[in-house]
This record gives structure tokens, sequence and C-alpha cells, in this order.
């Protein structure tokens, strides 16, 4: 007989699922060609002994996409509602890369929040923060050394299930951990027994949160470079430009050369931010060369 089951931790050929009970059981996967990432819904069955076999992957209603290191898209997790984008004072922020994620949460449906850390004593956000007010669905300010912020933070987390991103060093662990307490530990050393690695890096885990909401946690969403298949989609993920964009002369217009652009005229106008468009350009340049490589 088989039963639902949520996916919260994925090891390279194992997962651990939750049944409705709360039971943790290690699964084994049904043929090769199944794929369980964390946050999945699946039909699984059990094994004498204890752990268990999934045997179908239920349809996903989002999913985080990235390109792997042959340019492929890998599918990192599934059914998330959030992404949560970290910058800090330290290393200096990558905005291009804000961009690209806030575009890529666009385009998979989530919501975004983004996370300033490192605002310790006397430390202030940087200007250009505030142009990105109406572009998410909240900006957070932290310390997670002073524990400051943590309550919005969490506030901004408890009806959603998010990923965390952002560069390495600007204090994601740390948020993970101050959010969480102890209960990251607990979940890292679960199935340690059937030898299928403890704290490996490939281990991406789905926490529950102490005040609501869950957090997935995985290497393959911190380095995580999203993924575009079609160059039509990318101004999708520029929020702000679609008030425009449908004045366009062309309607096919890509914003770029083309003439009688409402796009370029409002880049002119200082209606859409200048920075803004220029890393729209890169994204829209990055999506078509790895469409061709694909080729
Ligand atoms: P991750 O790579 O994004 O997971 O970042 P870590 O959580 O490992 O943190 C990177 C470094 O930044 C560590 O040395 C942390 O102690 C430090 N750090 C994290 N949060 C804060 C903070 O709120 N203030 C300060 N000053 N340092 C922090
Ligand atoms: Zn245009």
């Amino acid at each position: 007989m088989s039963e639902l089951g949520l996916v919260v931790a994925r090891y390279r050929r194992h997962s651990l699922i939750e049944d409705d009970d709360g039971n943790r059981i290690v699964c084994q996967f049904h043929g090769r060609a199944l794929n369980p990432v964390v946050g999945d819904q699946v039909q699984w069955q059990s094994e004498p002994g204890g752990s268990g076999t999934i045997t179908e992957v239920l349809p996903r209603e989002s999913t985080l996409t990235r390109i792997d290191n042959r340019g492929n898209p890998e599918i990192v997790a599934a059914n998330l509602s959030q992404l949560v984008v970290v910058l800090a004072t330290g290393p200096a922020p990558d905005w291009f890369l804000l961009d690209r994620y806030l575009g890529a949460a666009a385009l998979a449906g989530l919501k975004s929040v983004i996370v300033f850390n490192k605002l310790d004593d006397n430390d202030s956000p940087p200007d250009t923060l505030a142009g990105y007010r109406d572009l998410t669905d909240g900006i957070c300010l932290t310390s997670a050394h002073q524990k400051l912020g943590l309550t919005e933070l969490a506030a901004c987390m408890d009806a959603e299930r998010s990923a965390m991103i952002g560069q390495s060093g600007v204090g994601k662990s740390s948020l993970i951990n101050a959010l969480l307490g102890d209960k990251r530990q607990a979940v890292d050393e679960l199935p340690d027994k059937g030898g299928h690695g403890r704290h490996t890096t490939t281990t991406s885990v789905l926490y529950g949160l102490p005040g609501g909401g869950e957090l997935i946690d995985s290497p393959g969403v911190r380095d995580y470079a999203p993924y575009i298949a079609d160059p039509r989609e990318v101004e999708r993920g520029f929020k702000e430009f679609g008030q425009f964009s449908t004045k366009c002369r062309f309607d096919d217009c890509r914003h770029l050369a083309e003439p009688e652009c409402a796009v370029k005229a409002a880049v002119a106008s200082g209606e859409i931010a200048e920075r803004r468009y220029e890393s729209f350009k890169i994204l829209l340049e990055l999506t078509e060369s790895l469409r061709k490589k694909r080729r």
C-alpha cells in the first residue's frame, strides 16, 4: 500500500521523507528516472526493516531550476513559494545577481524578500536598496550577530516555504542558525545509519521554522544560477518594465536597438533605473548565449 509523503532531505541516492503523522523514513527510489527533490510530494511504500521506496513524484507547483556545470537545467527544489535573497555590507552587494534572483523568482511565480544582513551598530543600508521597495514583497534589515531584525524576518517567512540564497559570506548560515536554534543540527544528523552521508555537500534539507513556515537550505540553491529557457521571458523578470513594454512600437520589441521603444524612453526619463536596464541586457545576453550552446 502506498502513502503520501513530503521530501524533507535529499542525499545522493536517498531521500528522507516525512509522512502525515510526522514520522521520518529513509527512502530509496524506485527506478533511475525518479528524482525526488526537497519539497516534493511523493507516493512511497514501506519496506521490511523500516525503510521505504519512493514510487512516484507528484506534479510540482513550482520549481527552482538552475544551470549545472554542463549548462543543463537541473531542478534543485520543488513546491516553494518564496525566495529570500540575502545581501550584506560585505561581501559588497552584487546588484546584478540580485536582479537575476528577483527575475528568476518572478518567472517561477514565487514571492521574493530581500534581507540586508550584517547591519551591526552604526551601519546603514546602501541607497540602492531603497530602489527595490516596489520590486519585492519585503525588505528586512538584519544582524545575525546582534540578533536584530530576526522577528521581522521570521514574520516574512511564517506563511511561506522559502529558500534562502545569496553570495557566499553574506551570512545565510548564521541567519538560518539564528532562526532555527538547535533544530538545524537535529536534522543534519538524522540518517547516518545507512552510511549515506552525514551532512554531505549534496544534502538539501527542509526545516520547519519555530514561528511557522518552512525553509529549504540547499548547497544547490546556495550557489544558484537561475535558469531561464527563453530570451523572450527575460523581461517578465523585470516587474517595472511591464507597464512600458506594452507601449513599444513593435510587439516583439527586445528593448535594445528598436525605434520607439517605451522601455528605453522610461530609462531615459528615469522611470526605470539605468542599473536595472543594464541588468536586463546582461541577463538577456546570457540567456541567448546559453540557448545557442544547447542547440
Ligand atoms: P554564508 O556563506 O552566507 O552562509 O555566510 P556565514 O553565515 O557563513 O557568514 C559569513 C561570515 O559573516 C562569518 O564570519 C559570520 O560570522 C559573519 N556574519 C554573519 N552574520 C553577521 C552579522 O550579522 N554581522 C557581522 N558583522 N558578521 C556576520
Ligand atoms: Zn521596447
